[in-house]
């Protein structure tokens, strides 16, 4: 814990029992202007993901969960509803630490399983570049669950995952909606690596990976009919017209999802 450093605590009748903590990089990370000076030079362009994520980009992702094509939320749901008490059976955990948290929504199916197991001393930390959303998440967790004890944990888990606090006791990792698959493969490899050296013996992971499928499904999932992939994606124009004071005219550009 001594390399994170706290924040305030600004939640309402829960407080105390949610904390939110700023995880240092581990290793030097390049800044916004630095990616897309890189990213926008080198073909194709590209940007690294986290840029999507500032709290309109949360808040849409979140909404593409909703999506009739986007099958992947679902399906996860309904596996880990299913498939919670065994995870939590064989993991034991004493903390349940989550990377790239989110809106946290499929964690609560496992978070049911720890009260369900009797182990509601668990402390839940999710991990997640969006303060905003952790925040939110938070409250709704400990709506559900009056017992659990939060501590957000803000970065950016490409950054190094020294930086993570090691509580004492048995810890489940959890990595959910295929973020791997963002990950170009030698990415996912050192991500993995490093998320290995972070566990002991008696830790587990929970990694949720998609697979590959007909394309029209895939393609589909990532371009929905209601526009709000495309609304999500272009927002990383606005995060860059806002940040870097870019001009970049949204109105000019259109989504197109493709499967690789
Ligand atoms: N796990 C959730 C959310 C997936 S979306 C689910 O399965 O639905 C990916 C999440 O990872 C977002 O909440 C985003 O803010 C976060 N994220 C993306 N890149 C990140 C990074 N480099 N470090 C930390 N969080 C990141």
């Amino acid at each position: 814990m001594d390399r994170l450093q706290q924040t305030s605590l600004a939640l309402g009748p829960a407080s105390g029992r949610f904390d939110c903590h700023v995880v240092e990089p581990g290793r030097a990370v390049p800044s916004l202007e630095e990616d897309v000076r890189e990213g926008l030079l080198f073909a194709p362009r590209s940007l690294p993901p986290k840029y999507f994520y500032d709290a309109r980009g949360s808040v849409l992702f979140d909404r593409i969960c909703e999506t009739p094509e986007y099958y992947p939320t679902r399906t996860e749901d309904a596996l880990l509803a299913r498939c919670a008490d065994a995870v939590i059976a064989e993991a034991r955990p004493d903390h349940v630490i989550e990377l790239g948290s989110g809106a946290s929504r499929k964690t609560r199916h496992l978070l049911d399983a720890v009260e369900r197991a009797g182990l509601r001393h668990c402390r839940y930390w999710p991990f997640d570049v969006c303060e905003p959303m952790l925040r939110e998440a938070g409250e709704r967790l400990l709506a559900r669950h009056p017992w659990l004890r939060i501590d957000a944990l803000v970065g950016d888990y490409l950054a190094g995952l020294d930086g993570l606090p090691r509580p004492e006791g048995r810890r489940l990792f959890v990595f959910l909606g295929s973020t791997i698959g963002n990950f170009e493969p030698q990415q996912a490899r050192d991500f993995l690596a490093g998320l290995a050296a972070c566990m002991g013996g008696r830790d587990s992971l929970l990694l949720g990976a998609d697979r590959v499928k007909d394309p029209s499904v895939l393609e589909a999932a990532y371009n929905d009919a209601a526009g709000i992939t495309a609304d999500f994606n272009l927002n990383l124009l606005r995060v860059l017209n806002r940040e870097l004071a870019a001009d970049f005219e949204l109105g000019a550009f259109r989504h197109r999802a493709v499967y690789d």
